[in-house]
């Protein structure tokens, strides 16, 4: 008779670095969606996989284990290319709430399934379940029915799809095994393969701000995510970013979401916009709606220009059961008490030289922007605006950020967190381009 399968047995193998098999690894993820793996077994392998690594024939079992941990959907009766993008994560990173509605404006179908804030980038449910009422927890159908008659669909994975990963992600946002690739690429993979789509262009970013501190080690991720969609039968294409300073100048939720619609109306910071574009018109050559890059970017002027995509934005927020009025006044959003400037030093002069967004993303998470545990709530309102950018003049009494907090000590310490990643030279810095590498 063939010996019983313990958790334990799972985490040793891997923690004494092991290559694991097939069944030990089905085992493991059946184990996390049914809950006969306790959150310190499943948190234990996931700190061993980090340490000890995964061949990609580990990773490629994971990733198809996570898969099919649920229902994968088929939306092929819905006509339209089905397009999404999906991010490895960023601080600043709302190019997702711009460019779900510009896609779909443009004439693809969008089912996006993201995630939450995960360590210190920020998520796009997070940032969604700012407006009030909206819904990210929609059921398959109607998840099927928006993006089918809206044309989009925002959600988050389901205790019926890619319900591994919902698990999953939510443990290693809180035990330091984030910055993994195979963890990162049967994350986001897992969840893109179960939705339905046709192509996926992803946001591969590095940098301080990024879980992928390098160049080289974003190409890595990006080879490894863009050969698994492909072994699936995707059309996949991977930008690299960087994410050395946050997107746009707000960090948080509610701010956020105030920023995207500012873009929407045609009122978006140049970097956020550039990469917004960069990704959409990979997505509409993919979707086969556009022939190449420079026709698709024509193709979207036009349409945020014509307001559009700010209309197909007020459609999506109404269909998953937001206060649409958010589209008009930021009011209806959480507010925080305490609003406060943070001014450059009286030794400040020159050019802004770094703004460093892992500090960004550490201030926004002891505002309260992020979670601390699984258990945390989220404070929707906190968050920093008007942060400056690299290049731009500085001189004493400048600002340099507003702070949003709901609490005078988180305030002080999030100040000095930016604070600290702040920094200016006699001459501006080279401006280098956003978009550095495709890869196919
Ligand atoms: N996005 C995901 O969905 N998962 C990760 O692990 C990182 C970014």
């Amino acid at each position: 008779m063939a010996k019983a399968l313990f958790p334990q047995d799972v985490i040793i193998a891997k923690r004494d670095g092991a290559t694991l098999n097939r069944e030990q690894i089905a085992f493991f993820v059946r184990g996390v969606v049914d809950g006969s793996w306790a959150d310190y077994q499943a948190s234990a392998l996931l700190m061993a996989i980090f340490l000890r690594g995964m061949s990609p024939q580990e990773t490629a079992w994971l990733t198809a284990e996570m898969t099919r941990s649920g229902e994968v959907l088929d939306l092929s009766d819905i006509p339209g290319a089905k397009v999404d993008k999906h991010s490895t994560g960023g601080v600043g990173d709302k190019v997702s709430l711009i460019l779900a509605p510009l896609a779909a404006a443009a004439g693809l179908r969008v089912p996006m399934m993201s995630g939450r804030g995960l360590g210190h980038s920020g998520g796009t449910l997070d940032k969604l379940e700012s407006i009030p009422g909206f819904n990210v927890n929609l059921s398959v159908s109607d998840f099927r029915r928006l993006v089918r008659e809206v044309g989009l669909g925002m959600i988050g994975q389901t205790p019926t799809v890619a319900p591994a990963d919902k698990k999953l992600y939510a443990l290693r946002d809180v035990t330091g095994t984030v910055e993994c690739i195979p963890l990162i690429c049967a994350s986001i993979m897992s969840k893109k393969l179960a939705e339905g789509i046709d192509a996926l262009v992803l946001d591969v970013k590095f940098g301080s701000g990024a879980f992928m501190k390098t160049l080289d080690r974003a190409r890595e991720l990006a080879r490894v995510l863009v050969d698994t969609g492909k072994a699936s039968g995707k059309r996949v294409r991977a930008l690299l970013t960087p994410m050395e300073q946050p997107l746009g100048h707000a960090v948080g939720n509610a701010v956020e979401v105030v920023e995207s619609i500012e873009c929407l109306k045609g009122r978006g910071s140049a970097d956020l916009m550039e990469i917004t574009m960069a990704l959409t018109a990979h997505m509409l050559v993919l979707g086969g709606i556009s022939r190449d890059e420079n026709d698709a970017r024509a193709k979207l002027n036009s349409i945020l220009e014509s307001g559009a995509a700010l209309a197909k934005f007020r459609e999506m927020v109404v269909a998953q059961d937001g206060d649409a009025r958010v589209v008009d006044d930021y009011g209806v959003l959480p507010q925080a008490q305490i609003i406060e400037d943070v001014v450059a030093p009286a030794n400040a002069k020159g050019f802004i030289a770094t703004v460093d967004a892992l500090k960004a993303g550490h201030a926004a998470m002891a505002l309260g922007a992020g979670r601390e545990n699984a258990q945390s709530q989220v404070d929707h309102a906190v968050g920093i605006t008007d942060l400056v950018k690299i290049g731009e003049p500085i001189a004493p009494g400048d600002r340099l950020a507003r702070i949003h907090a709901n609490d005078p000590d988180r305030l002080a310490a999030a100040r000095e967190l930016l604070l600290s990643g702040i920094k200016w030279a006699p001459v501006a810095p080279a401006i280098e381009p956003l978009v550095r590498e495709v890869i196919e």
